[in-house]
């Protein structure tokens, strides 16, 4: 029912999401349309008006400003009126003021809506005066006279100086076309427009959604297979990179969820059997001891010590790992003599030199001391050494060596033994890696040596490894800093 119910919930996330980003796409897509069709109406409707005044203004000036650049030259001046009446739409009259009278001495009137060519005299002066109190020029707007033409004319007059010293009156009227009718087509046009791209945009973000809902969708429903612990699942993020990217992170964390749930579940079986067969021994022998008089003898005892003792090692090297493995033990780092401390590792493996016929030695030039946490490095020791001592070959011999070069030392601990595949190196760090996968007790030891040795030397800092030939033997290697070379002297 639970989860049921967390299902659910996750869908209802999920349809939340898909429907959230249709709308928010729709809204900026909207928002994208209305700006822009904001900007445009601005400039084609309201402003209109304005931008062709301001253009009629422009041209009338440099009209008036070629005609005056000719004023002086009566010849030049008529083809200039004639071009530029003819190119611009434009009725000229050109005026020389002589004794206080105006006589033309240019025009052209190409139209018969023209105003200047109808007004009277008095309207001329009228519009002459009104130049001159205006500081030379004035446009004015003027119905135009035709009794056909209703519409509106510009008149724009100014008054100038010729290089004579003569004054003329240049005088431009051009028809001023009625906008209004162009503002509301383009605003009744506008408000289609607008239909037409809201609804684009609304499309536009469905469309969009979908191509990005429908991966998230797929990957979202595969999530769910994941939480049920599938790890058979594939995330497929095809449609877009990102999506392609996120995939990809979402597969490769299964592969990593997988690994670790086999891990897992190894871990628990191996666990289980190792505990669970000196458990085994230990209460046989307890029985047949306990039932049968006659077997009560020290070699049962002993069985039933060593298997206690492996039970013991094996809880040991298990809170060892998960302490290390946690952070909960951490180095404490002091200073000590490493060559000092091996030789008296060396000592404990005496017994095994004297009664086993196993070759144990170390080999080393000089005493050096490290900064490191000395329990650790020679549990990394002993692990290594113990190993070794498990698998070395039928000479029964182990070589420990300390090399130093420059401020590193490094402690290889040699076998002879049958060598390690070269495919099985990368695992025999992880936990209860065993390179025979049968899990054998023959060879003694809990199959959690080197992920402890793993485990605190990652915690130093220090580089490790092995090097392993088969029929040769193996060599594992940890390097740590020297902090000094101690006096050789003192071990002894
Ligand atoms: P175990 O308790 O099984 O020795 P370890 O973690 O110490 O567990 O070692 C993991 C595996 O690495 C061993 O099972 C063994 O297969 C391999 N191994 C470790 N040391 C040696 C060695 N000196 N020579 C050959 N194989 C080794």
């Amino acid at each position: 029912m639970e989860e049921y119910k967390q299902t659910n919930k996750c869908s209802q996330r999920s349809n939340r999401h898909a429907s959230g980003i249709s709308w928010r796409l729709f809204g900026a897509l909207a928002m994208f349309v209305v700006v822009i069709l904001a900007v445009v109406w601005i400039f084609q409707v309201l402003l209109l008006n304005r931008f062709y005044e301001s253009t009629k203004m422009d041209e009338f000036k440099s009209i008036s400003d070629a005609l005056f650049a000719s004023i002086d030259d009566g010849e030049e001046l008529r083809r200039q009126v004639y071009t530029y009446s003819a190119d611009s739409d434009t009725c000229i009259r050109v005026f020389e003021v002589v004794n206080g009278v105006a006589d033309e001495i240019a025009d052209s009137d190409i139209n018969a809506g023209c105003t200047i060519h109808h007004i009277e005299s008095d309207g001329l002066s009228e519009l002459y005066i009104d130049a001159c109190s205006n500081g030379g020029t004035v446009t004015k707007r003027i119905l135009s006279p035709a009794e056909d033409d209703r519409s509106i004319n510009a008149v724009h007059v100014s008054v100038v100086k010729g290089g004579s010293g003569r004054e003329y009156i240049i005088m431009l009227d051009s028809e001023f076309a009625p906008l209004n009718a162009t503002v509301q087509t383009l605003e009744k046009q506008f408000g289609w427009i607008t239909c037409i791209l809201i609804m684009g945009a609304l499309i536009l973000a469905l469309a969009m959604s979908r191509v990005i809902c429908v991966p998230m969708e797929k990957m979202s429903r595969s999530a769910r297979r994941l939480a049920k612990g599938d790890y058979s699942v594939q995330f497929d993020g095809r449609g877009y990179r990102e999506a392609g990217e996120l995939a990809d992170a979402l597969n490769y964390a299964t592969e990593e969820l997988a690994k670790n749930d086999n891990l897992q579940k190894e871990l628990v079986a191996n666990i289980s059997h190792d505990l669970r067969t000196p458990l085994t021994m230990i209460k046989g022998y307890s029985e047949v001891m306990r039932d049968i008089p006659g077997e009560n003898s020290p070699e049962n005892v002993q069985v039933i010590i060593d298997e206690t003792e492996r039970l013991t090692e094996l809880v040991n090297d298990m809170l060892d790992l998960s302490k290390i493995k946690s952070g909960t033990r951490k180095p404490e780092l002091e200073t000590f003599d490493l060559t000092l401390d091996i030789n008296a590792v060396m000592k404990r493996y005496e017994k095994l030199t004297e009664h086993d016929d196993y070759k144990i030695s170390f080999e080393y030039d000089v005493n050096v001391c490290i900064h490191a946490d000395r329990t650790m490095i020679l549990q990394v020791v002993y692990n290594l050494i113990n190993n070794a001592i498990n698998y070395t070959g039928e000479d029964k011999s182990v070589r420990i060596v300390q090399r130093v070069e420059g401020n590193t030392v490094r402690v290889s601990v040699i076998d002879t033994g049958e060598g390690i595949k070269q495919e099985d190196l990368p695992f025999i760090w992880d936990r209860y890696y065993k390179v025979d996968k049968f899990h054998n007790r023959a060879k003694v030891g809990t199959g959690l040596g080197l992920s402890i040795v793993k485990g605190i030397l990652e915690a130093h800092g220090a580089s490790y490894g092995v090097k392993s030939e088969i029929g040769v033997g193996s060599e594992f290697y940890f390097e740590l800093d020297v902090t000094a070379f101690c006096d050789k002297e003192q071990i002894f």
